[in-house]
């Protein structure tokens, strides 16, 4: 495991901006409750539901999470097309934490941190501090499946009887422990799989922490001077991978910057610019004193992601909170109940997907909504009302006056609609065959 010396710059005040509000927001979300009294994010396995900005969502509207999982597949060949590993040096967990366990290991052992001399009884401290960070980030994360406040209310008083979230709870302490504590930077290495296809996402254009091999080579060698790169080696040390960006583009960088700010330092004392900044290949190799963000890839994926992001929102804007199931009755046939009318029985799923009551309406009308039908429920009214998140499976009974020239049809189509009478805007209709029988009357 790497413990990569300190540095300070403008890359690395600008990742600790970004990655102080990126763990304030990981924190604070799962302690948000709307206005509502509903979570803000959560996702409630055993009930299936999906909590979100004052709505749940349920299996049943997989649509919405997949176009949010597009979304975030296709921003990242998007961005890194356009700036390289952006995800890796900003914004992945993965480094993210790197950098809060060494904050931690440095305020405990001060500059013996990562030093082999360290005191034994502080490395201990550390790693007591470590396990202590590991689980409070693991409550967190753990939180988002079996909420906050339950979780902290069972855990004051000692109450776990029935509960799965401690085994899984102690499970993600004890692996982010180990992760942090003993193999960091082999992940991104070795395991990431999102370090194994950015090569493919990027190309010459992309804007990426690169070195500038045409100024800095060759590189000062004992005391031969000729490129600007004076052997110093800080990039090197800083570098929490253990990579030399001098050797070109490696799976093993995160793109974290750090040898950026380093060489910025020790050309700052040659009165030179840094030779490792944010480049892309080309401004190095063809000296293009323009990025080329307008490219055929970042094109292609932009284009793509705009279409998903807006089909996503238009789903997200038009989306009803009621779910309509319909299946006609395998059980009982359709048949005639004297010479015109026509009767079939249908099996009705409804899933009222909001948070509120539903009293919900049903009818039924042949298709041009000329004629409407006669519905048979279980109650008078045709009415269900249905609580927050409630199910209920019907049987309902449709009759048709049908027309000579409907009965040599197969079947007649008709919509059935079913209504929330205090909030005519929930509304779902469904066209479904009323089907004529074989044998008429
Ligand atoms: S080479 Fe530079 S940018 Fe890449 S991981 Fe190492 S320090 Fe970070
Ligand atoms: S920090 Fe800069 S000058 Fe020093 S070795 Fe690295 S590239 Fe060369």
């Amino acid at each position: 495991m790497i413990i990569s010396r300190p540095v300070s710059g403008v890359i690395r005040t600008r990742r600790n901006i970004v990655q102080a509000i990126l763990l304030g927001l990981f924190f604070i979300s799962p302690w948000i409750v709307m206005p509502s009294g509903t979570r803000f994010i959560q996702l409630d396995i055993p009930a299936r539901r999906f909590h979100f900005l004052g709505s749940f969502y349920i299996p049943q509207e997989g649509i919405i999470l997949f176009l949010m999982l597009l979304t975030l597949g296709l921003s990242l060949f998007f961005f890194t097309s356009l700036i390289g590993r952006v995800w890796c040096g900003w914004a992945c967990p993965q480094t993210i934490y790197i950098d809060v366990f060494d904050f931690f290991g440095r305020l405990v052992l001060g500059k013996k941190y990562g030093k082999q001399d360290a005191p034994k009884a502080g490395v201990f401290a550390v790693h007591l501090v470590w396990i202590l960070v590991s689980l409070f980030a693991s409550f967190h994360w753990v939180a988002y499946f079996a909420g906050s406040y339950e979780m902290f209310d069972d855990i004051t008083k000692l109450n776990f009887a029935d509960k799965s979230y401690p085994y899984i709870l102690g499970f993600f302490t004890i692996a982010m422990y180990l992760d942090m504590g003993y193999v960091r930077e082999q992940f991104c290495k070795y395991a990431c799989p999102y370090a194994r296809f950015q090569t493919i996402l990027m190309d010459e254009h992309s804007y990426n922490i690169t070195y500038d091999y045409k100024r800095g080579e060759p590189r000062r060698n004992k005391k031969e001077k000729i490129g600007d790169c004076v052997s110093c080696n800080m990039c090197l040390v800083v570098c929490p991978t253990g990579i030399d960006i001098r050797e070109g583009m490696q799976i093993g960088c995160i793109a974290c910057g750090k040898c950026a700010d380093a060489c910025t330092i020790v050309m700052a004392k040659e009165n030179k610019p840094t030779l490792i900044d944010y480049f892309s290949l080309n401004q190095i190799a063809e000296g293009e004193k323009k990025i080329k963000w307008i490219r055929p890839r970042t094109l292609i994926y932009g284009s793509l992601l705009l279409i998903v992001v807006s089909s996503a929102l238009f789903k997200l804007g038009t989306r009803i909170p009621l779910s309509v199931k319909t299946v006609a009755d395998p059980t009982i046939e359709p048949s005639f109940i004297d010479q015109k009318t026509l009767r079939q029985l249908y099996k009705v799923k409804l899933y009222n997907i909001s948070y509120s009551t539903q009293n919900l309406k049903i009818s039924a009308f042949t298709v041009d909504g000329n004629r409407e039908l006669t519905v048979r429920t279980g109650n008078t009214e045709n009415i269900y009302s249905i609580n927050s998140g409630e199910v209920i499976d019907e049987r309902i009974i449709l009759e048709l006056d049908v027309t000579e020239q409907e009965k040599s049809y197969k079947s007649v189509p008709i919509v059935l609609h079913v209504t929330e009478t205090n909030n005519p805007s929930i509304h779902v209709e469904r066209k479904i065959p009323l089907s004529i029988p074989l044998f008429k009357n």
